[in-house]
């Protein structure tokens, strides 16, 4: 049986790269994008005031002047104004181009401004270039801003957009199909009879996509039926890039998920992965580069199974950049005494001397979803492994 490790490596030499598609600025927020991008000006594109103050010859500061006459004011935005003699200083404004003929800004803090003329405090500090940010100090017209596989988070987004590229090249969003199945299952808004329950995984999988970006979902459930759910994968197969199956993969005697991914072409990749909770996973794809994940129903495999697998997976078949999760350190000892990986459902403490650390939440077993509530994610605990207080774990964030 495969590891997590090798499980998560072996899904990933088997998925198929979404295409790429131009994409209009105005929408591109959250989107990976597919190709580098360059400076079209130098950033700042002038020397730029970076305080309200008056700007003067340093040259004539260091000469000994103190008084300045007020020779006129310059806005954010405003044509760029020279100074007119090399006694005079003009006020200026966060944001406006420095005036040619002054090369020091002098905070409006540091001076008393009167009607006609401005006085440094013997208090300020004056530097050649202080309080002004150098013109292509921070890039070079046509150097890399950044490059592809970069998620446009508000950083980047403002990035792409002080460019003024009109659109960009990105992946084209996963459409993807979430399908429970069970006989038990019922709709949230239907009163279950005594030996039902109601259904949670499509919301908590549909939820933790649109958490991470993905939109293009539909949501479905099959009852425990060969011909439906046959029927039903087949019919999301043929609408989506991503299946993500809940329950009916175990060995149960109606547990018909792996047969008819097998009757319609898919081909299993794996199934089962030496962890606990999750064990029966399934991970199949398709010549046409369909990609299916069947999670083991109980609603914390599922979540687990997701935020492990699932959200890797797509992250690479967008082209993003990998991103490892962070560590944090453990706030108790803890020790797996299973020859399966464990995967534990942990609280980051928020308060006290162990802000910051993880502690394990006790649960009632993979059913008990209603232990999640208020949990951070979870930590991977290696087979027959004990970890000191203090230990840095990999933390997955729901
Ligand atoms: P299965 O993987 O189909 O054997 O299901 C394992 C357990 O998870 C069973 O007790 C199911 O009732 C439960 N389960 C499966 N799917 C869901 C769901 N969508 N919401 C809540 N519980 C579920
Ligand atoms: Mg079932």
């Amino acid at each position: 049986m495969l590891t997590p490790t090798q499980a998560a490596n072996v899904i990933a030499e088997r998925l198929t790269a979404l295409p790429s598609e131009s994409c209009p600025l105005e929408t591109s927020s959250g989107r990976v994008l597919r190709e580098n991008l360059f400076a079209d000006r130098d950033v700042p594109p002038f020397d730029r005031v970076a305080m309200d103050g008056i700007a003067i010859s340093y040259a004539e500061y260091v000469a000994g002047r103190r008084t300045y006459r007020h020779a006129g004011i310059v806005a954010a935005g405003a044509r760029p104004c020279a100074l007119p003699t090399i006694d005079s200083c003009l006020e200026v404004m966060t944001g406006a181009v420095l005036p040619p003929g002054t090369d020091a800004v002098i905070p409006v803090e540091d001076i008393q401004l009167n009607a006609d003329s401005a006085v440094v405090l013997d208090s300020a500090k004056v530097s050649a270039y202080g309080n002004v940010h150098r013109q292509g100090s921070d890039i070079i017209r046509g150097a890399t801003v950044l490059n592809a596989g970069a998620v446009l988070r508000g950083p980047e987004r403002a990035i792409a957009v002080s460019i003024g590229a009109p659109s960009l090249q990105v992946s084209r969003e996963p459409r993807i199909t979430i399908i429970s199945t069970g006989d038990e299952l019922v709709a949230p808004n239907v009163q279950p009879l005594a030996w039902q329950i109601r259904r949670s995984n499509t919301y908590a999988i549909e939820t933790t996509l649109q958490q991470h970006g993905y939109n293009h979902l539909a949501l479905g459930h099959l009852r425990d039926d060969l011909t439906e759910v046959r029927d039903g994968i087949a019919q999301a197969l043929h609408e989506s890039d991503v299946l993500i199956l809940s329950g009916g993969v175990s060995a149960g005697r109606f547990d018909y998920v792996p047969a008819a991914l097998k009757e319609l072409g898919v081909e299993c990749v794996f199934h089962k992965v030496a962890q606990r909770p999750g064990k029966p996973i399934w991970f199949g794809v398709r010549k046409d580069g369909k990609t299916v994940f069947a999670l083991p129903g109980n609603p914390v495999s599922t979540l687990i199974c997701l935020v492990r697998y699932v959200l890797p997976a797509l992250n690479q078949m967008r082209g993003a950049k990998s991103e490892t999760p962070c560590a944090a350190p453990l706030s108790h000892g803890l020790e797996n005494r299973h020859n399966l990986t464990l995967f534990m459902p942990v609280d980051r403490l928020q308060t006290g001397a162990q802000q910051g650390m993880l502690k394990a939440h006790a649960t009632h077993g993979s059913g008990d979803f209603v232990a999640l509530a208020g949990t951070v994610g979870f930590i991977e605990l290696a087979p027959n492994q004990h970890y000191e207080a203090a230990s840095l774990l990999t933390l997955y964030t729901w």
